[in-house]
Formats: structure tokens, sequence, C-alpha cells
């Protein structure tokens, strides 16, 4: 067993900094606020891509760089350390693109990897519905077959950054309404499509990026089922289980809890805190954060080993989702009652970003697959116990 990594994964990770550095200083970005939703900039994305840095993992036959999912992760993680603006590409690169690479025909893979790999295609991932969340096989949203396309009727809900993409990863029902996962196929969808209304759904913390999205009549091409018709729950549940190290959750830990510790010096300068629970709270999560990022750095590892990581990225999303609502809990209790002010007044501490944050994790335990879900799958897969 080795904890630590290898010189060229430590000299990507410094030239991954270095980059950071340099574009920060060149006033390229600003690091944005915690919760990341609606950080996006078409040029900062442009210098992605001209490094090769989306699509990292993807294999070089498909335009990636062919590189490992260690790598991937360190670059995921300095990213978000950073505070960079990567919101939109990133489910086309890390979710949708893998998808088509497995399963899309060579006409799909031409008309949408290179734009994805350009952070040119966006994608957003459409499979929840008002009644059919955790229980994904129940959705009704319709896709009838006619001629050479399909005409899709119903709604999905909690659709993160359906405003700004391109394209919807939808699964919808192509079977019999009893049919459950075996009715389910897979389509990628036009967003500019006749007959799609995008409603915004304003979050708790204001942030305008979930959506209604209603398909009234809405015809797609046939060229653009992914896979088999009917075969669209192994493709969706696939990609559901990638990408699910969890380490842009651990980084978001990393980065709250350093500028926590700056708050907490500044304080202590000035005379306001010096607490000895606080100081232990913070050690206690600092504690947390690193056995966080072992998780998110087993499943990498597994990935690179060909294997096929389930419970621990289960135990992963568990420890790191809960480890954000924890962190969160602490630093509002440091923060005080200043630390409710919002971003734009003059006396929040840490912009506001805190507060914002606080409020944002509500939604970790549940999106991606809820903790209860988490917990049953590490009982029954992990565990062995009956279900
Ligand atoms: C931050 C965030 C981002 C999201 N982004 C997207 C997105 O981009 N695209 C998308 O399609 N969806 C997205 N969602 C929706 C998300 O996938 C669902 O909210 C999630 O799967 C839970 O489904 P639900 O809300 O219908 O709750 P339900 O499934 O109704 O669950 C309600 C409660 O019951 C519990 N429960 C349900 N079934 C069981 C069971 N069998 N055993 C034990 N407990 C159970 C759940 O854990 C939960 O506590 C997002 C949600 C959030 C919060």
């Amino acid at each position: 067993m080795d904890f630590w990594f290898s010189p060229s994964e430590h000299s990507f990770r410094e030239e991954v900094r270095s980059f950071l550095d340099e574009e920060r200083r060149r006033g390229a970005f600003e690091p944005s606020n915690y919760t990341l939703m609606e950080a996006y900039s078409p040029s900062f994305t442009g210098k992605l891509a001209d490094r090769g840095w989306i699509g990292l993992a993807w294999p070089k036959e498909h335009g990636g760089a062919g590189r490992s999912h260690i790598e991937q992760l360190i670059l995921t993680e300095e990213l978000m350390l950073a505070g960079a603006p990567v919101a939109c590409h990133w489910l086309a690169e890390r979710q949708v693109g893998p998808a088509i690479i497995a399963s899309g025909t060579p006409e799909q893979q031409r008309a949408f990897l290179p734009g994805i790999l350009k952070g040119q295609v966006t994608f957003c991932m459409g499979l929840a519905e008002p009644g059919a969340g955790s229980d994904l096989a129940s959705l009704q949203i319709q896709a009838q077959e006619k001629a050479n396309s399909f005409m899709v009727d119903g709604q999905k809900t909690l659709i993160m950054g359906a405003d700004k993409a391109q394209y919807i990863f939808l699964l919808a029902r192509t079977g019999a309404t009893e049919s459950r996962h075996r009715g389910l196929s897979v389509l990628l969808v036009d967003l500019r499509s006749p007959g799609i209304t995008i409603r915004p759904l304003v979050s708790a913390y204001g942030e305008r990026s979930f959506n209604d999205i209603f398909f009234d009549n809405v015809e797609v091409p046939r060229r653009n089922l992914l896979g088999e018709k009917n075969g669209g729950w192994l493709i969706a549940t696939q990609q559901l289980s990638l990408d699910k190290s969890s380490i842009e959750l651990v980084a978001i830990c990393r980065r709250v809890l350093h500028d926590l510790t700056l708050e907490y010096i500044r304080g202590v300068r000035e005379g306001l805190v010096g607490d000895m629970v606080i100081r232990h709270a913070m050690a206690e999560m600092s504690v947390e954060i690193e056995v966080s990022r072992w998780l998110s750095y087993r499943v990498a590892w597994m990935q690179n080993r060909g294997l096929i990581p389930e419970v621990e990225t289960s135990t992963a999303k568990v420890f790191g989702s809960e480890l954000t609502q924890r962190l969160a809990n602490e630093g509002m209790k440091m923060l005080g009652l200043l630390g409710q002010l919002a971003d734009g007044s003059g006396t929040a501490p840490m912009k506001g970003w805190l507060a914002n944050w606080y409020l944002s994790t509500l939604g970790r335990t549940i999106g991606s697959g809820t903790s209860e879900i988490q917990r049953t799958i590490i009982a029954q897969r992990g565990l062995g116990l009956p279900r």
C-alpha cells in the first residue's frame, strides 16, 4: 500500500497550481464563492481545453489526453481549491461524454465529443421528476416513437444548469408504463427544441441554477437515441456512478477550512476570538477532511486498476456530503451572529460566503443519491445485509 503520489502526479499538481496562480494574477478569474454553481468563463474554459485538461482521462482515440483517473482527480481538486470557474462544461465532460464514448454511435461521437472537449457543448442531466427521485425507475415522462423520431411529453425537476446548457441527457419512458427500468431510454435533446419550457427554481441560498423543465410534444430525432431503445437504465446508472469520487466536496471543505483559519487568526489578532473549543473543532474538521480526501482518492485508485468502485463511491459520498454540513455548522458557530449576514453586506465575515454555503450544503446529502440510499448500498453490497 502506497499512500503517496508518484513523482509525475506531483509534478502535474505543480503544473496545475502554477497555471492557476498565473491565471489569477493576470485577473483571468476571481475565486468564486463556495457553491460554484454560477461560475463560468468561456475564455478560461478555452484555456483548459487548449491544454488538454478537458477530457484529461478520456481515451486518446476519442480526443482525450489518456491520462489517469488520479491525475483527473488532482486537476479537479486544484480547480476547486482555487475557486476556478468550471461550472458549465463539467457535466458534459465528466458524465455525458464518457456515456457517449461507451454507448454512442460513431455519428453521435463525431457530433458531440469534439465540442465537449472544447468546452463549447454543454449538457445538464435530466433524471429526476416530481414523483421519481430515489425511485428513478418509476419515472413517467413519455417518449413515443413515431417514424424517425420520438415525441416527448412530461416534466423533469431539480435540473441543475438547464438554464445555461445546450442539451439535456434525458431519461424517458419508451416502454409500457409498468415496464419500470426495462422501458427507459436515453435521448440527447437539444434544449432549444420547440415545446420545451425551462422554469428556474430559486434555491434557499438565492441561486437560480435549478430548474423545472416541461416537454410538450417535443420532437427528438431518432439519431439522438443513445444506445438501444429501452436500454437506457444501464447507461444512466453507469453514468451516475462515473466521477463519483466526491473530491469536489472535499476540495470545497479544504477551501472553507483554510478561509475559516484565516478568519480565526484575524479574530485572535483583533482580540475577538481565541476559544479553545473552536480550535479543537477546527482541528477535528481537519482530521475529517483528510479522511474524506483519501476516501475520494481510493475511488480513483480503483478506477485506475480497472476495478469498479461501488460501495467505495457511496462511502466517499456519504462521508464527504455530511462533512460539508458538519463543517458549515462549525463555521457558523465560529462566526456567530455576524456569520448570517449575506454576501454584499460590508460587515459580513468571509464576504457572506459561509452563510450561503451553509444553506447549499443541505442539498448535498440529497443530490446524486441521498444519504439513506447510499447507506442502503453500503449495508447490502458492502456488509452483505439482506435487502
Ligand atoms: C443539489 C441537488 C442537485 C440536483 N441536481 C439534479 C440534476 O442535475 N438532475 C437531476 O435529474 N436531478 C437532480 N437532483 C434531484 C435528485 O436526484 C433527487 O432530489 C434525489 O434523487 C432524491 O429524490 P427526491 O427528491 O424525489 O426524494 P425522494 O426519493 O422522494 O426521497 C425523500 C426521502 O425519502 C428517503 N428515501 C427514499 N427512498 C428510500 C428508501 N428506499 N430507503 C430509505 N429512504 C428512502 C430519501 O433518502 C429522502 O430522505 C438534484 C437534487 C439536489 C438536492
